[in-house]
């Protein structure tokens, strides 16, 4: 959508996303209804139909700053019901969440980060903010794979627990190997789909290739437009 001369392939048609398919432009188009006028905010990880039919994205790294941005008294957080909670969290403005989990993150409970800290009281805790509220209430830190890389870089603790996807946890160990790092590994069932074979098959044959509607893209970049509009006026 933001390079819409590029052709993208998906190895595997089976890789999905439990978040992504919490939700849909019909939904979307219901809460609108039954809120008029309250923004939408979209995380990334939906479709490009729900992004068309919301007025801003966000990661979960500036959805925080942006949800307070646009300085309103509410808005409709979509689709991920712990990361609105925690936005929620940090903000006097009132969220009005859906029901969307990733089926990664929701497996993680606070009683886990609890077993690992009683063998290991120093051990540092970070989460990211899809996971449960009473894990988020457990960690020492809360933010995205690119805030838990920095946090670590920053602090150099002796051993960290990472609360997060398998895949996405190795970014953040592999970054910093000079840091012992736990990780109860989950894993994403669906991004684990796309292996490194079928991603040559895509290459070499050229399947599958993503379309998305020209009208539905046009609408969609807008949201992913403005969120990308803030991030460049922050780095300003
Ligand atoms: S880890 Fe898997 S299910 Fe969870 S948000 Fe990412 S792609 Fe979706």
């Amino acid at each position: 959508m933001v390079n819409p001369s590029k052709t993208v392939l998906v190895p595997d048609l089976r890789a999905g996303c439990s978040l992504a398919e919490s939700i849909t432009a019909d939904d979307v188009r219901l809460l609108r209804e039954r809120y008029p006028g309250v923004p939408v905010v979209t995380y990334v990880n939906t479709s490009a139909a729900v992004k068309a039919e919301s007025d801003v994205c966000v990661t979960s790294g500036n959805a925080v700053e942006i949800v307070e941005a646009l300085n309103v008294p509410r808005v409709i957080f979509l689709p991920d019901e712990y990361l609105a909670k925690y936005v929620a969290s940090k903000t006097t403005t009132e969220i009005i969440a859906w029901k969307g989990h990733c089926e990664v993150h929701e497996r993680f409970t606070g009683a886990d980060v609890r077993r690992f800290r009683e063998g290991d009281p120093k051990l540092v805790v970070i989460a990211h903010p899809e996971c449960p509220p009473d894990v988020l209430a457990e960690a020492d830190y809360v933010g995205s794979t690119h805030g838990m890389v920095d946090y670590v870089g920053e602090h150099q603790h002796a051993r960290v627990l990472l609360m997060t996807e398998c895949s996405m946890a190795d970014n953040v160990a592999g970054t910093y190997p000079s840091v012992e790092f736990v990780r109860p590994c989950n894993l994403c069932p669906h991004m684990k789909r796309n292996t490194l074979p079928k991603i040559l098959h895509s290459l070499e044959t050229m399947q599958y290739e993503v379309t998305v509607d020209p009208a539905v893209a046009q609408r969609a970049r807008m949201a992913v437009d403005r969120m990308l509009e803030f991030s460049r006026s922050r780095q300003s």
